[in-house]
């Protein structure tokens, strides 16, 4: 039997709540996308959430209510899902990518750090932290606006030295929590780590709306700014025709919410569930020299796991070894490819191979293998058989 690469957990209580919704007569924008959002602020530990129908979204929406505009530069990492970028791009900011722990695979602070006081102090290697395309320009050391770190693969970045770094340059802080929902950092809940945070909820994440995001913030004109944008730039209050600012079409609809409200009552649960199947997953891999399990950092006072992503170190070889696998209907997926290799990064910004070791041995080594709350032990055992005989230690 063929194991999926992943699977959304639906039970009846889910199923019941969208079909209660379709008893009604308001399929968007009513009671359902209210109780999200408040089950979404209690996760992150923060006042305010505003419910959307992607991540990336609610990524756009962050980008914006930072105030963040054209030839805006904002210090983020190249080892994520694109969407973490890209939301930069919508407005014309530009990312400046710095690389990021071996370990964790989260943005560095320490070159963080590194490139923020070269921008800032306006030091003679500053513009070898831009993009080539950008480095003949003049440095104007006032464009650096923003941190934005990825919490990758469900566990938070380095949030304390981060903060402290944008506390004392004046930086706000995006985090993109879309992979740590349910995660804590020292005690403290993922998504309200920075000023404003964003959640996901597509299929493979730990709950999920089918498609759908957040925007979580302790601040209420942040809140207020992205509830308008999502609705066509309509005031709060305002008439159905009457809007102040360019808005988007970036609306929660209520069968989707319903569905998040069930799945968010549920979520110890799916989390416990995905950690016992983490926990089989670290079991049968230990010892062996081939294969490295995903290392928690000690600041990472609770994981929510979204992914396992193991790294093949050699003289096994990733591409082989997944081939292996899918030759036994064992699916992977190469998690992360790194951002500033994609073919639109390298033709706009001039990134070539090396500019970001350490993301690139990681984009080069990491394997995802098949992960849900739903999987059984079983599968786990008939993964990590293969897994072991592709790399040689069967
Ligand atoms: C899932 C994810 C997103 C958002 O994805 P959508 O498909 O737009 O919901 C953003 N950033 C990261 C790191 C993600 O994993």
């Amino acid at each position: 039997m063929k194991i999926p690469m992943s699977s959304p957990d639906v039970s009846q209580s889910e199923i019941d709540a969208v079909v209660a919704v379709l008893r009604t007569p308001q399929l968007s924008m009513g009671p359902q996308i209210e109780a999200f959002e408040a089950e979404m602020a209690r996760l992150a530990g923060v006042q305010n959430a505003v419910g959307v129908n992607s991540g990336t979204a609610g990524l756009h929406l962050a980008v914006i209510a930072s105030g963040l505009g054209e030839d805006d530069w904002v210090v983020t990492t190249p080892f994520s899902f694109v969407a973490s970028a890209n939301c930069l791009l919508y407005e014309r900011a530009l990312p400046v990518f710095v690389d990021v722990d071996e370990s964790t695979g989260n943005i560095d602070p320490a070159r963080v750090e590194e490139a923020v006081s070269a921008i800032r102090r306006g030091r003679k290697n500053a513009s070898t932290f831009l993009p080539r395309s950008h480095r003949r320009k003049k440095l104007r050391p006032s464009r650096l606006r923003a941190l934005l770190p990825v919490d990758v693969f469900g566990q938070p970045a380095e949030m304390d030295q981060l903060r402290e770094i944008a506390r004392a340059n004046k930086l706000v802080v995006i985090e993109d929590a879309c992979e740590a929902l349910g995660s804590s950092y020292k005690g403290r809940p993922a998504g309200g780590l920075g000023d404003v945070g964003v959640f996901a909820y597509y299929p493979n994440k730990q709950m999920t709306t089918g498609e759908g995001g957040a925007l979580v913030t302790g601040r209420v004109e942040w809140a207020d700014l992205a509830r308008s944008l999502r609705n066509q730039g309509r005031a709060p209050g305002a008439t159905w025709l009457e809007h102040v600012r360019l808005g988007y079409n970036y609306r929660l609809d209520e069968l989707s919410a319903a569905l998040g409200v069930a799945q968010a009552r549920r979520l110890e649960d799916l989390i416990d569930r995905r950690h016992r199947v983490a926990m089989w997953y670290t079991q049968r891999l230990a010892g062996l020299e081939r294969v490295r399990p995903p290392q928690i950092a000690s600041t990472t006072t609770r994981i929510s796991w979204f992914v396992y992503v193991v790294r093949i170190l050699p003289p096994a070889n990733r591409v082989e070894v997944a081939r292996r696998l899918l030759q036994r209907e064992i699916p992977t997926r190469n998690y992360f490819s790194p951002i500033h290799l994609q073919p639109f990064y390298v033709e706009r910004f001039g990134y070539r191979r090396r500019d970001f070791p350490v993301t690139e041995l990681l984009g080069e080594q990491s394997l995802a293998l098949p992960f849900s709350s739903v999987m059984t032990e079983g599968q786990v055992d008939a993964v990590c058989r293969e897994l072991k005989a592709a790399v040689g230690e069967g």
